[in-house]
């Protein structure tokens, strides 16, 4: 059996591992020379963590990951501590603790344990045929790659998931933009084992580490679509937005590299059922895009990763059932957790601001046990206990 992978990203590589690991013959074709992430870290969480042991990556990871102990969320003017609580209990729960890693550092793991030199760079897929035993994929430079069935990792902007679904989808604007880099640890900000949350006003600061002494930081801002912003205006933009707000905010603004933070309009796709079409499955954000409000759209791809090459290694019905049994087991899952997502993305981002205030109101009567189990249940949901 041979698979081919389109996308060299979270999805494709995790795939790719998975495969590799159960025999199946590979071959991974990604569109850019070189993989730039669009985001400067994300927070694998457990069930994602417990997928990347179970690809071999258990001892790798640990060394990228962040020392993420303590959960808190200040009040934005004066930076008064409305909850603060220990992560041990989830951890507990669950059997893992989260990681967050810078991507670079992620997306370099999963290439060199799949084999970099094993992935074909600057190869963009246009299109893609079946036949009844096979399927191609044809690339801009006129070339193609046939195999028995073909994983379509190729991102949010997938041109793979129109074949799939038979019509086009829409990414939807999620109302905020979000900046995001890496800034050295200064316990005068927050302190080094903490994921600390600054909320107020619809908008959202926040700080975890990850390795190397860095705090991953994020700065989030409901705003209409399409604004002139870019690197150059950075600091004069958050400084703009974050007027007011409480010292540790204004100190990470005039410690932030502008040439390194990302500014990303938010979206999601409305989620759909159908991940899987003949010899073809769609993987990771082509199949289900999500805001990032519950750090889950990298973990979700790995999930599906797992789950799609334990039904090929299982299974003695022939791919295309296989395939259908991936989708069965993955298309509610990542629909929840596409909504579950959206819904925070709401409840934070001041949708409607009366909702947004109650939440600041319960976060200061929060324990850090409400918080904790809604993860747990999310984490829970996972293919591996
Ligand atoms: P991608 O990472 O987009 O990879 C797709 C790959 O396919 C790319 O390398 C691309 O070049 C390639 N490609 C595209 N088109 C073609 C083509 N035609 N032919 C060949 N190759 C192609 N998730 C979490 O789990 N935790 C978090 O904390 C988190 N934080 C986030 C923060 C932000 C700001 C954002 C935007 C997302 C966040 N996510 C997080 C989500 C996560 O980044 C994505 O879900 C994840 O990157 C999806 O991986 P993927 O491989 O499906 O897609």
């Amino acid at each position: 059996m041979k698979a081919i992978v389109i996308g060299g990203g979270i999805g494709g590589a995790c795939a790719a591992i998975a495969l590799k690991r159960f025999g199946i013959e590979t071959a991974v074709y990604e569109a850019v020379k070189e993989i730039k992430p669009v985001g400067a870290a994300i927070s694998i969480w457990p069930n994602g963590v417990k997928c990347l042991n179970y690809l071999g990556m258990k001892d790798a990871l640990r060394e990228l990951g962040g020392n993420m102990r303590f959960m808190a969320y200040k009040e934005y003017q004066q930076g008064q501590t409305m909850t603060r609580f220990s992560m041990d209990p989830l951890i507990q729960s669950v059997g893992e603790q989260p990681y967050p890693v810078a991507r670079a550092e992620l997306q370099s793991m999963l290439l060199e344990t799949y084999g970099r030199d094993q992935v074909q760079f600057g190869k963009r897929v246009t299109h893609v045929e079946e036949s009844a035993d096979s399927v191609t994929a044809w690339f801009d430079d006129g070339t193609s790659a046939t195999g028995d069935l073909l994983i379509a990792a190729d991102g949010t902007h997938s041109i793979i998931r129109q074949h799939v679904l038979g019509y086009a989808t829409e990414r939807r604007y999620a109302g905020y933009v979000n900046w995001n880099g890496l800034v050295e640890i200064d316990e005068s900000i927050a302190p080094a084992d903490q994921w600390t949350t600054f909320v107020g006003e619809g908008k959202r600061v926040s700080l975890m580490p990850v390795s190397g002494n860095r705090f991953y930081f994020f700065f989030d801002v409901p705003l209409p679509k399409g604004f002139p912003q870019d690197r150059t205006t950075v600091c004069d933009d958050l400084q703009g937005y974050f007027a007011g707000w409480a010292e540790p905010v204004q100190k990470l603004i005039r410690q932030i590299n502008p040439e390194t933070t990302n500014r990303v309009e938010i979206h999601d796709i409305e989620p759909f059922m159908q991940l899987v079409k003949g010899r073809i499955a769609l993987l990771g954000d082509s199949g289900h895009s999500t805001t990032p409000d519950i750090g889950q759209g990298g973990c979700a791809a790995m999930e599906d990763a797992v789950v799609l090459a334990n039904m090929l290694q299982t299974n003695s019905l022939g791919i295309e059932d296989a395939l259908l049994r991936y989708q069965e087991k993955r298309a509610y899952r990542v629909k929840d957790l596409v909504l579950k997502a959206r819904k925070r993305c709401d409840v934070t981002h001041g949708k409607e601001m009366a909702v947004t205030e109650q939440w600041y109101e319960d976060l200061k009567s929060e324990t850090g046990e409400r918080i904790l189990s809604g993860m747990c249940e999310t984490i829970l949901g996972g293919p591996l206990e």
